[in-house]
């Protein structure tokens, strides 16, 4: 990398201490990543100096405010090659993204009958959404599988998108197998058939270069906290002529251009989206994150993430009694790995790494559909970033192993 590791970790003070007598080693960055001080002191910075309500002040510090917020809407569009800010709607994060393109969109243009598809790996936000909006309208659900690795089964793919597909909606990066799903050939092959496409990219925005005209997706969610920003922002990128010609879906200050009585006219892009005060700090700390991230360069993150996967995979295979799941080929694994030890509940194991002080996750991952397609109830999980490094990955190999030996030895 281009900044030596060490000088990562000091970046981030929050992982320069013990927990349970252990040095900290932090892998639950698919939930939610640890923030540099660049970006706490960017917020520190914003508060002290130019906090203002945007958009509609004369006075300095308005306009502060305003020039920072739309500067972050700059970043991030040049952040995924939006070819303009006019794409970026700034949301709570991937949630609120994905259910913005189901209830204006999906409910301007779905109608019974219709199809939408999705695959069996997708996080709820990526599913409930749907399914409420086919409920809503009569239209289908429909759901590719995959390989026995983990994979997507694109031959699936091809014969469930059909002229009768409206949308095709899927995660870039799965948060329980870490794969990366082919989002080109989809986009492609949903144009094919006249459905548009959609990117769910809160795990792979943080952490490998998204250009969205080549992905030539026509939406792209994504969540400011999984890529070093603060809680509570995150965007959502649409073509414009699809977001010209969508309803808003909230109403109120901000997004008007004028109120009568009785009727009224929106903004232009983005700003018709945004009713109400924005979460403008949470912008300004994003912009700050991808300042951080770009200094670095995605592609090293990428590859860093890529020498710690083919470093640790192999070696969490080795356990016995360890199943992996997602691809046991390093190549196609990112760092999102999700596990289980035979014979014990994935939240006492989390619970005997947290005493060794590993944090990871464990639960259904909010994706129940996807733990029934694996037939298993819950998993642990461990997803590094830019920040972990070797030593991270050998803590979590040797707390697993220590867990092992605790627990076969009766120590329930
Ligand atoms: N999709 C995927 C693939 C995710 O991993 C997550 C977060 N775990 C989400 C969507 C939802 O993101 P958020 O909670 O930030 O809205």
């Amino acid at each position: 990398m281009v900044k030596q590791l060490k000088t990562i970790k000091t970046d981030f003070p929050i992982l320069d201490q013990k927990v349970n007598d252990e040095q900290l080693v932090y892998l639950d960055n698919a939930a939610t990543t640890q923030k540099p001080k660049a970006v706490v002191e960017a917020l520190d910075h914003y508060y002290y100096h130019d906090n203002a309500n945007v958009h509609r002040g004369v006075h300095t510090l308005a306009e502060r405010a305003t020039e920072q917020f739309e500067n972050a809407r700059e970043k991030t569009a040049a952040f995924i090659n939006a070819p303009s800010k006019r794409n970026i709607l700034f949301t709570r994060g991937t949630t609120q993204s994905l259910n913005w393109i189901a209830a204006s969109y999906g409910e301007q243009n779905i109608k019974a009958g219709d199809e939408i598809v999705i695959s069996y790996m997708e996080h709820h936000s990526n599913l409930v959404p749907w399914q409420q909006l086919a409920l809503r309208k009569h239209a289908t659900l429909k759901y590719i599988g995959m390989h026995d690795d983990g994979t997507l089964d694109m031959a699936q793919a091809k014969e469930l998108i059909t002229d009768k597909t409206k949308i095709v909606s899927i995660a870039h990066v799965s948060n329980v197998l870490g794969v990366v799903n082919p989002l080109k050939a989809l986009a492609a092959l949903a144009h094919e058939h006249g459905a548009i496409m959609v990117g769910d990219g809160a795990q792979s925005v943080p952490h490998m270069p998204v250009d969205v005209q080549d992905l030539d997706v026509d939406f792209y969610a994504f969540s400011g906290h999984k890529m070093l920003g603060p809680t509570g922002i995150g965007g959502l990128y649409g073509k414009e002529a699809l977001l010209n010609a969508m309803p808003p879906i909230e109403f109120g200050g901000e997004m008007i251009d004028f109120v009568d009585l009785y009727e009224s006219s929106w903004k232009e892009l983005p700003w018709k989206f945004e009713a109400g005060t924005p979460d403008i700090s949470g912008a300004i700390g994003m912009g700050a994150a991808i300042d951080y991230l770009e200094a670095i360069g995605l592609d090293q993150v990428q590859k860093h993430e890529q020498a710690i996967v083919d470093y640790v995979l192999p070696k969490l295979l080795a356990i016995d009694d360890l199943e992996v799941y997602g691809p046991q080929d390093p190549s196609k694994h990112t760092g999102v790995i999700a596990f289980n030890l035979k014979g014990l509940h994935p939240h006492d194991l989390a619970t005997a790494l947290d005493m060794e002080g590993v944090a990871v996750r464990a639960g259904h991952h909010c994706a129940q559909p996807l733990m029934k397609y694996l037939s298993v109830p819950a998993t642990a999980r461990a997803s590094f970033y830019l920040y972990n490094d070797f030593n991270d990955a050998d803590r979590l190999v040797d707390a697993i192993k220590a867990a092992k030996e605790f627990f076969k030895n009766g120590a329930i």
